[in-house]
């Protein structure tokens, strides 16, 4: 996990000693372009550049964006944010980096080279694919939630979560096969066992996973409750009090594993700069968030809750568009009864399809927005 990394030793900064970027000279030859970022000041702190789908970040702790001298060339697009005290920026290009490199040229100014896909992809039609052939859905990787001595949330029924996720994960992944034959479906398990949450990540990345599913069931703690229906969560600072204590019943799955130390120090921080890492697919995570709650609240009978964010462990080290769906409610006897039954997981799973099929084809779009 990058996150800790880069938070440790960092400061608060007031706007008055923040280090002020007051240049941005962006240059292009045929295999690089060059951005060349200039401060008013020593830059004491600064971190390597990373390559984010077709973009690069580069984040710059305790600085200011006070851009008054700026050249750009045709084919970068360039923004900015300051989270806390780190300003990001981002370039954007037509195409996925091929690698990036940083120095320092005296104490005020960082150069930064990006490398150009080779010739063979110079070509107009084959730039225009690349970002897309990055993303194509080769690899969908489904997370069935919980497994093993993590039972999850126990029904009002006394259905176990973690058998409910399976069950659907299986019957998405059956439909998969014969929809989408050229996609192969990677499971993080098959079966009644316990993984770690960070270990979920892994084996996706390991895959080379183009989208990350994660599916649970959601639980009041009284039970029987009222609340009902599915709801879409992506990785991002919680919005309200209902997606903290959703999160918080997720991320709770880690007190089975060996050692929590990972997730020490899991601040709202690093919350962020994790939700930056994923800043390239994140309009990606969203749409796929979106077209599954469109789905799934249209084909089921399950109340559509929206989509919402929250810091789920379990999303963090997903290097690809992810989601955390939440199916229904176990502690709502009528969501229970349906989520449990195997109509109810035929169409909970037949409407995902849908969402992952619509998502495709929209996406292109997306990427070229
Ligand atoms: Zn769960």
């Amino acid at each position: 996990m990058v996150v800790a990394a880069c938070i440790v030793g960092m400061r608060q900064t007031t706007g008055t000693d923040a280090v002020r970027v007051t240049a941005m000279r962006v240059t292009s030859t045929d295999s690089t372009y060059v951005i060349r970022l200039t401060a008013n000041r020593t830059i004491v702190h600064w971190q390597k550049p990373e390559v984010h789908g077709n973009a690069i970040v580069i984040r710059l702790p305790e600085a200011v964006y006070a851009v008054t001298d700026s050249a750009l060339v045709d084919g970068v697009r360039h923004n900015h944010e300051v989270i806390r005290s780190i300003l990001v920026e981002r370039f954007s290009f037509a195409f996925a980096p091929t690698s990036v490199e940083a120095k320092r040229d005296g104490p005020r100014d960082i150069v930064v080279t990006v490398h150009k896909p080779g010739q063979q992809r110079q070509s107009p039609a084959s730039r225009a694919a690349a970002p897309h052939a990055e993303w194509a859905l080769d690899v969908i990787v489904l997370d069935p939630g919980h497994g093993g001595v993590d039972a999850g949330a126990e029904g009002v029924n006394g259905a176990y979560e973690k058998n409910v996720t399976l069950a659907i994960a299986q019957r998405l992944r059956a439909l998969l096969r014969t929809a989408m034959p050229n996609t192969k479906v990677v499971m993080t398990r098959d079966d009644d066992t316990f993984i770690e949450l960070y270990r979920r990540g892994q084996i996706a990345n390991e895959a080379g996973g183009k989208l990350f599913i994660s599916i649970h069931c959601n639980s009041m703690p009284k039970k029987p409750h009222p609340a009902r229906g599915c709801e879409t969560y992506i990785l991002r600072p919680g919005r309200n009090q209902d997606a903290a204590r959703v999160a918080a019943r997720e991320n709770a799955s880690i007190r089975f594993e060996k050692s929590q130390e990972r997730y020490k120090g899991f601040s709202e921080d690093q919350l962020i700069v994790a939700t930056m890492a994923q800043a390239s697919f994140v309009r990606l995570s969203e749409s796929l968030a979106r077209h599954v709650q469109h789905e799934v609240s249209t084909t089921t009978k399950l109340k559509n809750r929206g989509v919402n964010q929250a810091g789920f462990f379990v999303l963090v080290g997903a290097s690809m568009p992810n989601i955390l769906f939440e199916t229904a409610f176990l502690s709502n006897p009528d969501d229970a009864a349906y989520v449990c039954s195997a109509e109810g997981q035929a169409t909970i799973a037949s409407s995902m399809l849908k969402a992952i099929q619509a998502y495709e084809r929209s996406y292109a779009t997306l990427l070229h927005r």
